[in-house]
């Protein structure tokens, strides 16, 4: 399969012998430095990083804190913020896995809002509001839900955001809206605390405890099940596959790697992968699959139905006031309603 690889076989071939033919133009002793960049390092011809030929890697990884804090010092400095207005380490604490060319992006979205209002300097709320455009779609004013909808919806978000209150090391919510973004309905945002390069166990049982928990909450209040946690399901299911094929994160399968990969990395998109285990093996592997998603699915139903009447208050806030941020969802876990907007 040539999918996602950027051109056919006979192109990328094509592309490295010319590559190495003007590689051999240069000998030891003239002083120039060839770079290249590439977002498949793991296809590269080694041909290409013979000494002498692109024989040193350097990784760019994905900015970390202060990395985005510096990237938007700079990016900043193309526009005119209102001053002490804006805290660039607040934005950039709010936009973890964000790469230059999102916070680039995050700027000028930032800066075309403020002049969209005719204001000659771009503040804080212009940041706030390009930070939800980018992290969690353009907001859909025109779609008018019905009212069902809405209160299936407000369920479904608030559903999420409960287990998340109450999952160890979960992230917390950050933000919970019923204001349709994108394709989505409805958003429950989570940002982590901290970066975090690996996970644990514990944290991605969480994970998929609360992804279970809008279609729990559906069932639980309004006895319905809708196709708006199809996304959820689909992503709780690739998740708990990873757990037991490559993870190893299975009592039951071990800690084994199931099905050799000859891709990934790249974008997190699965080219091609390699069986290399039993029809047995295969039915295990989706037994435990099963079994991880209805676990989820149980925990989620297990808090919901403790923490009832936060989900009750809390879908009645978000119909109500369509969004609600961190500092609502504490006035609402000390059992009040929030009085604002
Ligand atoms: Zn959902």
């Amino acid at each position: 399969m040539e999918a996602g690889l950027g051109g056919g076989h006979d192109e990328r071939e094509q592309t490295l012998n010319q590559l190495l033919v003007e590689l051999d133009g240069f000998d030891n002793s003239s002083s120039v430095i060839v770079m290249g960049a590439t977002n498949r390092p793991d296809v590269l011809d080694s041909a290409l990083l013979r000494p002498g030929r692109f024989d040193r890697q350097v990784v760019v990884d994905v900015p970390d804190l202060n990395g985005r804090h510096d990237i938007l010092k700079i990016h900043t400095k193309k526009i005119k913020i209102k001053p002490k207005s804006v805290n660039l380490l607040d934005i950039a604490k709010g936009t973890p896995g964000m790469v230059g060319a999102d916070l680039a992006n995050l700027v000028n979205e930032a800066a075309l809002l403020a002049s969209r209002k005719r204001k000659a300097t771009v503040d804080n709320s212009d940041f706030q509001e390009a930070q939800d455009k980018v992290l969690m779609g353009v907001q859909i004013k025109s779609m008018v839900l019905s009212d069902h909808e809405k209160k299936v919806t407000a369920y479904h978000e608030a559903g999420h955001a409960v287990v998340a209150l109450f999952s160890p090391e979960a992230d917390p919510v950050h933000k919970v809206t019923i204001i349709p973004r994108g394709r989505a309905l409805g958003v429950t945002m989570q940002l982590p605390i901290d970066e975090k390069h690996g996970y644990s166990k514990t944290y991605i049982l969480s994970r998929l405890a609360v992804m279970m928990g809008g279609r729990a909450a559906e069932d639980l209040i309004l006895n319905e099940i809708t196709t708006g946690a199809s996304n959820d399901i689909e992503r709780a299911t690739s998740i708990a596959r990873r757990m037991v094929c490559e993870w190893g994160m299975s009592d039951k399968m071990g800690p084994m790697a199931f099905g050799k990969k000859n891709e990934e990395i790249f974008l997190g998109r699965e080219i091609q992968s390699h069986r290399d285990y039993s029809e047995e093996t295969a039915q295990m592997i989706d037994h435990e699959v099963v079994s991880i998603i209805k676990n989820a699915q149980d925990t989620a139903r297990k808090i919901l139905e403790e923490k009832i009447d936060l989900l009750h208050l809390m879908a009645e806030e978000l119909l109500e006031h369509e969004t609600i941020d961190e500092s609502d969802i504490k006035v609402m876990l000390s059992g009040k309603k929030i009085s604002k907007k």
